[in-house]
């Protein structure tokens, strides 16, 4: 085999792709990239009752989406394929009878009856070993099954001994064998579990480095002990600490619903943007070496990616530092991408007389994802009650009396103006203040407050009136003098 860095992500098909699960199929991917070595995608799907349909399009969109791209695996194939487990059912098969030939497995008859009688009130308890010596063949097994018996295969875990690895990041990971059980590595369905199928195929596939969860990390020296037992060389191990969330009340747990989207489809619903959650989960537990660069496109992702730069405390999903990295990133889209995503979401809620270019360019550097442009555009689709201490502005000098004479005053002026644009508008105002020695900002103010009725708008008075149009502009001013009467 090879010696080039191989790494893989093998994702089980549930349906949605979790942030955690992204940040482990970025990192495998960086850690071979970095290294000019080979990514592969193997869908582990043996677990037949949690299969969810459509859930492997769920996979390959997002990978697709984020710009990881893998060597070998479904679609692209490649020289170890098939890439799906339940594809591989007979390899499975082949490799455990290796393992009986060897003494290191045999079959278990138990029926399911005495298994579960070997379990305490919790439904906990392991295996007692009543198999082990039995020494069945192939044969007996075959002749059991028919006859309506329930058969597995199970690894002969060593009575004696401590069994330990080094993992990349967590360092050396030791385990006594009286705590390991006999575990099954091929099921009654024919289907092999987890803990065996995935060494077969990390082993056949000249998997280097295998990049996972820390969930694994303590089960791993049984993963071990099936690499001895083949006398194949183990590969190099890097467990990624948990992703955290943090509740309202500052408490930090595993990240999940409560605390707010957790898939990377659910966060692309909300408008960030696939990027923007790229660079940020890759610093979600892994900083770069000499430098404080913080925005990383893929490819500098692969220049500057390592093992050593990986964290081994539980790292924070920050939904606010996501924000600022998802608006810094909508701040540079062209304004052809831009709007292609933000008008569709203000056509849908704009009557038809706003200006929706208009109002889209406003809000271009000040939304941090697309969404967020309902609610800030709130004070466009209605008229929001407002109190009349919004009119007073200490620095332009303005209080509602003095905003209300502004108002009527210009009422007229806007009025017969038909190029209703912001240079026109604006020119108007500025010529009215001149007329009445009054500071621009003070007409400005009074003007803005008028027809936005919020004290923060993401644009000034004028630009205003140009995203709701003349006819109203001049019903909200009107509506003002009326409420400042
Ligand atoms: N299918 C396993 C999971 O999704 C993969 C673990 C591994 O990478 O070995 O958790």
């Amino acid at each position: 085999m090879s010696n080039k860095v191989t790494t893989r992500f093998a994702p089980s098909p549930t349906g949605f792709m979790h942030i955690g699960n992204l940040r482990t199929a970025l990192y495998s991917y960086l850690l071979a990239k970095s290294q000019g070595g080979n990514f592969i995608l193997r869908i582990e799907d043996t677990d037949q009752e949690r299969l969810v349909e459509g859930a492997v399009d769920v996979i390959l969109d997002t990978l697709k989406a984020t710009g990881i791209s893998y060597d070998e695996g479904p679609l692209v194939g490649g020289e170890h394929g098939p890439y799906i487990q339940s594809e591989r059912l007979p390899i499975y098969r082949e490799y455990a009878e290796k393992l009986i030939d060897g003494g290191h497995a045999y079959y278990c008859f138990c029926s399911k009856e005495r298994l579960d009688s070997l379990k305490d009130e919790n439904g906990i308890g392991g295996y007692d070993g009543h198999c082990r010596e039995m020494n069945y063949t192939s044969e007996d097994a075959a002749r059991h099954k028919a006859e309506g018996g329930h058969v597995v295969i199970r690894q002969k875990m060593p009575e004696e001994g401590k069994t330990s690895y080094v993992d990349m990041v967590y360092g050396e990971v030791e385990i006594d064998h009286s705590e390991l059980r006999d575990q099954v590595l091929i099921k009654d369905d024919g289907y092999p579990t987890y803990n065996f199928c995935h060494i077969i195929d990390d082993y056949l596939m000249g998997v280097t480095h295998v990049v996972r969860g820390n969930e694994y990390l303590t089960s791993t020296p049984k993963y071990c002990l099936l690499y001895d037992a083949f006398n194949w060389e183990r590969p190099t191990y890097v467990h990624l600490p948990l992703l955290m969330g943090k509740d309202e009340e500052g408490k930090v747990s595993k990240l999940s619903k409560r605390h707010g989207a957790v898939s990377f489809q659910d966060l692309v619903n909300d408008g960030f943007l696939p990027e923007a959650i790229v660079n940020y989960i890759a610093l979600l537990g892994w900083c770069p070496k000499d430098t404080n660069q913080e925005f990383f496109t893929m490819d500098e992702l692969k220049e500057n990616f390592s093992i050593d730069g990986l964290s081994k405390s539980p790292a924070v999903f920050d939904y606010e530092k996501l924000k600022w990295f998802n608006s810094e990133y909508i701040k540079k889209l062209p304004d052809d991408i831009y709007e292609a995503k933000a008008l569709p979401i203000l056509d849908e809620i704009c009557e038809a007389h706003i200006n929706t270019k208009k109002l889209a360019a406003l809000l271009h550097t000040r939304i941090s994802y697309f969404n967020e442009i309902r609610e800030m555009s709130a004070f466009v689709t209605s008229r929001l009650p407002m109190s009349l201490e919004l009119y007073t502005n200490k620095k332009n000098k303005t209080n509602p009396e003095n905003c209300k004479e502004v108002l009527e005053d210009c009422l007229p002026l806007l009025e017969a103006v038909d190029e209703w644009d912001n240079d026109t508008l604006f020119a108007v105002l500025k010529d009215y203040a001149a007329s009445k020695e009054k500071k621009a900002g003070a007409v400005m103010w009074a003007v803005r407050i008028a027809v936005g009725r919020q004290s923060v708008t993401p644009g000034g008075a004028t630009e205003l009136m140009e995203v709701f149009g003349k006819n109203e502009s001049i019903e909200r001013i009107k509506l003002a003098i009326q409420e400042l009467s």
